[in-house]
């Protein structure tokens, strides 16, 4: 039998820390390791600093630590990321790789599987055991099938959606970690850095960590029952709900497409936010709705909303034939309006 290395794979923050999405990377591999009886765990991280991220896991079951760092490993690039998780894998002889699927790994890990003659899976939402084989799980067809998968080439490099691990809890301690020397060529200083555009703190409305996923629909910029719009009204209910809460902002697709359609349109809104089966699925415990229609491509967004409830003022909408737990039939304005000024209390 051949024995099976386990390496979780993980670039530190800006600040030198471990990101939750590693640590949820690492309770998959822990668990892959508990799966194939005598398999190896060990760890690899990327980063200007690695030594306080190793260290604040140390105590966990990982045997061996290997590292690449310095200022060129700071920022996402493919080219210096590429080879410094090569150089781990080569090192720590990993024949199955565990990765949080964070934008910069998940950009970057397929290409070091095809460098190394492996395989990649990507959003992967579980780990499993059949039998002693390791075994992955992701859902296809936007969220609508799921799939129990595993693989016999490796390396096999597996990315894990953050949210759907819990967080590894592995104690602290000092960790000695192996670091290996990265030949970085001229190709790998091709591309420099020179800044980060991001929105604004407050104009980030997208947390997947949030408790509740608030979702918006077009009836917010609809003709009310006095036959006029009221959009600037509607922004203010939404921004102050979301301040309030810090809840992450959804919207149905016909509210994002208006835009384009030269309409009136909430300006804090973009097709980041639109969740459905051509927007995203998050991962919330509620979801609250509020002037949409509940039709099938986007309630087939709340796939993995627990708790959900929703305001229309139709009460033959789609949230009414068995998409919500609780559907209030009412005017969202007046609902949400009341529901601000009970938390502003
Ligand atoms: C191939 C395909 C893919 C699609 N993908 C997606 C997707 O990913 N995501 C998505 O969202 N859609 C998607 N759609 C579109 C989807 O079918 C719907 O058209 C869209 O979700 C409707 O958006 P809505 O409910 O906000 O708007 P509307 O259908 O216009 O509904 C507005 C609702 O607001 C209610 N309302 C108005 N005023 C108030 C008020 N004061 N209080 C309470 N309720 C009020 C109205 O009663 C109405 O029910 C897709 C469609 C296709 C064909």
């Amino acid at each position: 039998m051949n024995m099976e290395t386990i390496l979780l794979l993980a670039h530190t923050e800006a600040d030198g820390s471990l990101a939750k999405s590693a640590r949820e990377a690492l309770h998959a591999a822990r668990m892959l390791n508990k799966v194939v009886a005598g398999s190896n765990l060990v760890v690899g991280l990327v980063g200007e600093h690695i030594q306080a991220a190793a260290n604040s896991i140390v105590a966990g079951p990982a045997t061996k630590y290997f590292g690449v760092t310095g200022g060129e490993f700071s920022q996402s690039r493919y080219s210096t990321d590429a080879v410094a998780a090569e150089a781990i894998c080569k090192a720590a002889q990993a024949t199955i790789v565990v990765a949080p699927a964070t934008s910069r790994w998940a950009r970057v890990l397929p290409g070091v599987a095809q460098r190394l003659g492996g395989r990649a899976d990507t959003h992967v939402t579980g780990v499993a055991d059949a039998g002693g084989k390791p075994t992955v799980s992701r859902w296809y067809y936007r969220q609508r099938m799921e799939a129990t998968l595993s693989r016999t080439q490796r390396p096999w490099f597996v990315l894990v959606d953050p949210g759907s691990q819990p967080a590894c809890e592995c104690g602290a301690g000092t960790a000695t970690i192996e670091l290996l020397s990265v030949a970085l060529t001229g190709a790998c200083k091709r591309t420099t850095v020179i800044g980060v555009r991001e929105p604004k703190a407050d104009a980030q409305t997208i947390r997947p960590d949030a408790q509740l996923l608030f979702v918006t629909g077009a009836g917010w910029t609809k003709k009310q029952s006095d036959g006029q719009t009221h959009v600037p009204e509607a922004e203010k209910i939404i921004l102050d709900f979301l301040k309030a809460t810090r809840s992450s902002l959804g919207s149905s697709k016909s509210l994002v497409d208006l835009g384009g359609e030269g309409q009136a349109v909430l300006p804090f809104l973009s097709h980041l936010n639109q969740i459905g089966q051509t927007g995203s699925t998050p991962r919330h415990p509620k979801g609250l709705s509020t002037c949409c229609h509940g039709e099938e491509p986007h309630t087939v967004g709340w796939r993995f909303i627990n708790e959900r409830r929703a305001i229309s003022l139709d009460s033959n909408c789609g949230w009414a034939r068995g998409k919500a737990d609780v559907l209030y039939v009412s005017d969202a304005f007046k609902v949400m309006a009341r529901v601000n000024e009970l938390l502003a209390k």
